[in-house]
């Protein structure tokens, strides 16, 4: 009900879909109609953001750790300036605030969460798992960081020390995992295809390909 009896009646340009939309859905399509009204930005942002975000994907994580396994120098700049790598692969970082990669090795582990909310590299890797969302996940990932790892599959050696991450507005992290062995004769591209997702963000480390 509006208190000054407005209606919208301009037609919106999203094509509406069959099935019933949730209240989040709803309410979100209602947020983006104000912000649309009172000229804020216009469903053509909206529309060109969607897609910008949609092209991003954790193939992009996979590139910078292939490259890192392959080139030291490349690691060093990883390492040190990981906006600048990203840019000397072709990937545009311009979009994201601080990104700093940690890199895993024999004694520490990195693990990266968000406590506070969903924070994570997007304008690189994309949208983040469903589970990094959770409750769950932000809290139990501080307090319990190897039992969370466990649930994943992921057992870390006690004699390894785990470091976890908690991302924010101004800082996200990509994990740089160790490059599996047997993985000697790979090009870069098969050593990109061993990094999953989730390996970006510690829940996993790559698998030795299976040998046949
Ligand atoms: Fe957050």
């Amino acid at each position: 009900m509006s208190e000054n009896g407005h209606e919208h009646e301009h037609g919106h340009p999203h094509a509406e879909p069959k099935h019933e939309t949730s209240p989040w859905a709803a309410r979100i399509r209602a947020v983006e109609e104000l912000l649309a009204e009172k000229g804020i930005l216009t469903h053509e942002e909206v529309e060109a953001q969607i897609e910008y975000m949609e092209a991003r994907s954790y193939e992009n994580g996979a590139r910078l750790v292939a490259r890192a396994w392959t080139d030291p120098g490349f690691k060093e700049l990883l390492l040190r300036d990981t906006k600048a790598a990203c840019s000397q692969l072709g990937i545009d970082a311009s979009g994201t605030v601080e990104f700093v990669t940690v890199e895993n090795t024999p004694a520490t582990h990195n693990l990266i969460v968000c406590t506070l909310c969903s924070c994570y590299p997007r304008a690189i890797l994309g949208r983040p798992p469903d589970w990094y969302k959770s409750p769950a996940y932000r809290s139990r990932a501080v307090v319990e960081p190897r039992a969370v790892m466990r649930e994943f599959g992921l057992e870390i050696p006690e004699d390894t020390s785990v470091s976890v991450h908690d991302s924010s507005a101004d800082v996200r992290y990509l994990v740089l995992p160790m490059r599996p062995p047997g993985t000697e004769g790979m090009t870069e591209d098969e050593l990109a295809d061993l990094v999953t997702r989730d390996c970006l963000v510690g829940t996993a480390v790559p698998r030795e390909p299976a040998r046949v």
